[in-house]
């Protein structure tokens, strides 16, 4: 099936889709170059699996239009088939058959030819770890190995587009981050994912682009940083070493929250390079001297409630302490 490699790897404007009087899509547009991973962040119930089943051709829309790698989607929806591959929540493993069979069915499917089938098959069974287990039945695998096998099977077909629909809901911790490392590669070697996820540390990690859908809309995009720094609550903590130094800094830099115990300073400051060396310039001037300066970034908690007022919305996975946040680790820098 003919690509065209320079266009993007998803490209939309205006989808529209509705249930009846529910409107789930009230006009979407969407750009994923290629090599990338675009995460689709929204509560329960919010479209992101109706967007899925529109751009994978599952579903038709009631109104837009989108291609993917260059193919429309409502006149070329074989060649669409051809580039994409889709995991679901719900997997595609047959439970009675072996993780050989699984891929060989699949092989089947895509009409590969048995020597390529096997050949295939025996590749991404290495890749994915499923060597020792691919005689017993899948029924018998872990949900990690299971997940591990559906994905398998979406790469048979070499597809260029992958959508994850929510990939690592309900695996544990270690599978979550062997998931993560897997989808980490596959981009490297030149997939594009379109990721949907409960998980806002997962959009986090493996996410260049998110846009988070709200209300049929999407209401805010950027890369996770961009989305962090355009709501409040980003602030740099300032600690000095006497109340001589804190009392000049309070002047220079304004109304701020104020520890005269800790010798801090909280100043608003959405944590950009350009803004901290302004503040910092700002207090050299003044021959302050800042014992320690700490960023304090707002996490993609902040901002899914910011944009969606929506408590229900994303979750952090269970276990905090296995799931460091990156994106609300303080960077902390002694300056002195
Ligand atoms: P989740 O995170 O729970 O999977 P989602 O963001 O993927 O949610 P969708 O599955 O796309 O949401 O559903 C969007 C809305 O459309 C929901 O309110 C759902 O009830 C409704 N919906 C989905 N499929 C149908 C259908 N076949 N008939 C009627 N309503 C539907």
């Amino acid at each position: 099936m003919s690509t065209k490699p320079s266009a993007p790897a998803i490209t939309a404007t205006g989808l529209r889709r509705s249930y009846g009087d529910h409107v789930v899509l009230a006009g979407i547009d969407l750009h994923v170059p290629r090599g990338t991973v675009f995460s689709l962040l929204g509560a329960n119930g919010a479209g992101k699996t109706t967007t899925v089943k529109i751009l994978s051709t599952l579903l038709r829309p009631d109104g837009g239009t989108a291609r993917i790698c260059g193919h429309d989607l409502a006149t070329e929806p074989d060649a669409v088939r051809a580039a994409i591959g889709v995991t679901g929540q719900f997997s595609a493993v047959d439970n009675l058959l072996t993780a050989d069979e699984n891929l060989r069915l699949m092989a089947d499917l895509h009409h590969l030819g048995r020597a390529e089938g096997r050949r295939r098959a025996e590749r991404l069974l290495e890749q994915f770890d499923l060597v020792e287990a691919r005689r017993k039945p899948a029924a018998t695998y872990s949900g990690g190995m299971r997940r591990r096998l559906d994905l398998a099977m979406t790469l048979v077909g070499d597809p260029q587009v992958i959508f994850l629909d929510e990939p690592t809901t309900g695996l544990d911790p270690r599978s979550r981050r062997d998931m993560w490392q897997i989808v980490r590669g596959l981009v490297a070697s030149g997939v594009t994912i379109f990721l949907t996820t409960q998980y806002l540390e997962e959009a986090d990690q493996l996410a260049d682009r998110i846009a988070v859908l709200n209300r049929g809309r999407l209401v805010a995009e950027g890369s996770p940083e961009e989305l962090k720094r355009r709501i409040p609550g980003g602030h740099v903590r300032l600690r000095f070493a006497d109340a001589r130094h804190l009392d000049v800094a309070a002047r220079v830099v304004g109304p701020v929250v104020r520890d005269d115990d800790a010798l801090t300073l909280q100043v608003p400051n959405d944590g950009s390079v350009g803004s901290l060396k302004a503040l910092l310039d700002r207090l050299d001037h003044a021959s302050v001297v800042v014992e320690e300066l700490s960023v304090h970034t707002p996490d993609l908690d902040d901002v899914f409630l910011a944009l969606t007022g929506n408590p229900d919305g994303p979750t952090h996975s269970g276990d905090a302490a296995d799931f460091p946040n990156p994106a609300n680790d303080k960077v902390k820098v002694t300056t002195r």
